[in-house]
């Protein structure tokens, strides 16, 4: 069993209005009031909702993050939004270099790098992704992807204080496809080399309820990023309580 403990973090993407995103949150509250599982819990909705769900989830012990955020404090960044901004509506925590933002929106490791920095001058906790294309994988080049990601865009000062990763293969993001267990240990293994001491490594591709129990089983994976299964407090709880 791993020493550090557990996160279980909820990436919501573009996903809801008021009314669902509060049902959700509301739902998670009255079950974490019940009795919380055995690890931390954290939701990451869309920034249309973080103010809205951190008064819903106000008391409770899940907490709250973004998905993204700009490297700048302020000024002319039309469209963007900053740490102090999700700070200030309540996150602690922030995804960046999320698969489908170093994809979708061609992020780089320096601008990724330079995001983590503006997460932490505000305060928040970044949670760092990295994780190779289908077509790296079958190149046999995962552990150089990952571990290029991690030079590349891990600031030098990390600790394990303000910062979470979040090993996350692209190809199995929505995917209903999983690594095998002794790849996910054994990429988790390569990267606990290269990170500050206890830091935590969550894993995330398609984490549901059937899988979760065999992965977050694995010694080497302290959590998940959970995207569709966060969507419904059900599985999403099911994902929790999979800690023990
Ligand atoms: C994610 O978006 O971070 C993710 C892991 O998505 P899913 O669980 O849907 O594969």
């Amino acid at each position: 069993m791993a020493a550090r403990r557990r996160l279980i973090a909820g990436n919501w993407k573009m996903n809801g209005l008021k009314m669902d995103g509060l049902a959700l949150a509301r739902d998670l509250a009255v079950r974490a009031a019940a009795g919380a599982p055995n690890c931390d819990l954290l939701v990451c909705p869309p920034a249309t909702l973080v103010a809205a769900i951190g008064g819903a989830l106000a008391g409770s012990v899940i907490a709250l993050g973004g998905q993204d955020c700009a490297a700048a404090e302020k000024g002319a960044f039309t469209g963007d939004i900053s740490a102090e901004m999700l700070r200030d509506a309540g996150c602690t925590h922030v995804i960046l270099g999320h698969s489908e933002r170093r994809h979708g929106h061609g992020e780089t490791d320096a601008e990724i790098r330079a995001k983590i920095g503006g997460a932490w001058r505000a305060g928040l906790v970044a949670i760092l992704c990295v994780g190779e294309t289908r077509a790296e994988r079958e190149a046999g080049r995962a552990p150089a992807v990952v571990s290029g990601q991690l030079a590349g865009s891990m600031p030098e000062g990390a600790d394990a204080a303000r910062l979470v990763i979040a090993y996350e293969p692209f190809w199995a993001i929505g995917t209903g496809l999983t690594p095998t267990l002794a790849d996910i240990a054994g990429i988790h293994r390569a990267i606990r080399g290269e990170i500050p001491f206890g830091t935590r490594i969550l894993y995330g591709g398609s984490v549901n309820p059937k899988n979760a129990a065999e992965i977050l089983g694995l010694d080497e994976v302290d959590g998940a990023l959970v995207g569709g299964a966060s969507l419904k407090a059900e599985d999403f709880w099911a994902i929790a309580e999979a800690c023990g």
